[in-house]
């Protein structure tokens, strides 16, 4: 039964800036801790990751992708960046067509979500690292060898179906290779994503590969400007923040996984007050919920700096701090000019039928993804009644445990 009109919040469509949809299959099997580790920690959690990124073959992929973004679009995400870096058939050979690109785009489909495609170089396993057995998957020759590939899904992606490039992070991608795929992004004018200054480690790294932290380092090799999304900056410093937002460039952060991979506290504050734009993406999935994503954003540089209000302007109320990171900002990440058509609506807070104003605040701080009621993406209903519209979401999900049965297979 449809809510009453004054039950009713009407929000903006929400973007998700950043996602690995394969991912989605970690959720609860990555919360035990392992008896061969002292510390569990992000690179204890990518053996998991990569176990799986051995395994999974198109259709698998395409299920546990449909099953992301249908929890995206039931979460009221109308759009999402697929961070996508798994090319290769599960034996590492070529595929004949860019079949896992295509899966994410028939997935998408499915559900009704808008989809931009982010092709991530990824080349090698590291500064002077061998690559391990799934990176296999995810590695090009050359900046050639992956540039002509991005071709490839750009021919053959369905109408609808964007495309932007990506640099997996500074340890995967080698410095002159960098510098050609921001050539190519400038010269095509498409977006570019890349990971950068997530963990302690991979600064250090890059400082003693090139003597420069990732995000210097970007800057050298002409891969900072508007058109650039870095993906975290967690470890980013104050000289960092500067290159930043000098350069126009964005920044994704994804607080639910930094939170649950203990990746610690990015720079917030020192983003917000720079000026940068700043949106946000629910990456490895372990949970799906924008008004999750958005009050982390103030909570936890609250709990960083000990103060309340941090990244609102004085006489502001929170949800015009960080709406905008949810909304026009992750759209300008993704290249998405238009928003025509999108609407998301939620069910109303109580408190938002004692105090219309207070509304907003109330659902960014104490609502969830189970308020979703409808979803519209470019005029067509895609969520009704909290409900897909467009696929049966029993069809979906009763793939993806199929999927997550033979992961678990030893
Ligand atoms: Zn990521």
């Amino acid at each position: 039964m449809r809510a009453a009109d004054d039950q009713r919040l009407a929000l903006p469509g929400f973007i998700n800036a950043h996602s690995h949809a394969f991912q989605r299959a970690l959720r609860g099997r990555v919360e035990r801790r392992s008896a061969d580790h002292v510390d569990d920690d992000f690179w204890s959690w990518r053996t998991t990751m990569y176990h799986d990124a051995e395994r999974l073959g198109v259709d698998d992929v395409e299920a546990l992708a449909a099953w992301a973004y249908a929890d995206m679009v039931r979460a009221g995400f109308v759009a999402v960046g697929e961070f996508h870096y798994l090319h290769h058939d599960v034996n590492a050979g070529p595929l004949p067509q860019p079949r896992l690109s295509l899966a994410h785009a028939a997935a998408a489909r499915r559900v009704g979500i808008k989809l931009v495609l982010l092709e991530c170089a990824y080349l090698r396993g590291g500064f002077e690292r061998p690559l391990v057995h799934a990176q296999r998957r995810f590695v090009f020759d050359d900046a050639r060898a992956f540039l002509a590939h991005v071709d490839r899904v750009r021919a053959a992606v369905p109408a609808g179906t964007h495309v932007g490039v990506a640099v997996h992070s500074v340890r995967a991608v080698p410095r002159d290779a960098i510098v050609e795929v921001a050539a190519y992004a400038r010269r095509e004018d498409l977006v570019l994503h890349v990971h950068a200054c997530e963990q302690a480690r991979e600064v250090d790294e890059c400082r003693s590969e090139h003597g420069m932290t990732p995000v210097a380092l970007l800057e050298v090799c002409g891969a900072l400007g508007p058109r650039t999304t870095l993906v975290h900056a967690t470890c980013a410093d104050a000289d960092d923040v500067r290159r930043i937002a000098a350069t126009g460039t964005a920044v994704c952060v994804t607080p639910s996984t930094e939170r649950n991979l203990g990746d610690g506290l990015g720079p917030f504050g020192a983003l917000f007050a720079a000026g940068v734009p700043v949106c946000v993406g629910t990456d490895s999935h372990a949970r799906i919920d924008a008004a999750d994503e958005l009050r982390s954003l103030e909570e936890h540089e609250r709990l960083r700096v000990r103060r309340r209000n941090v990244l609102v302007r004085p006489g502001a109320a929170l949800h015009e701090a960080v709406l905008p990171a949810g909304t026009s900002a992750g759209r300008r990440s993704l290249g998405l000019v238009d928003d025509a058509g999108d609407r998301v609506v939620v069910r109303m807070p109580v408190e938002g039928r004692a105090d219309a104003a207070a509304a907003r605040d109330a659902w960014i701080v104490g609502g969830s993804s189970s308020d979703v009621l409808d979803v519209d993406v470019g005029g067509v209903a895609v969520v009704r009644n909290g409900e897909l519209v467009r696929a049966p979401r029993a069809a979906i999900e009763d793939a993806a445990v199929d999927v997550l049965r033979r992961l678990q297979r030893p």
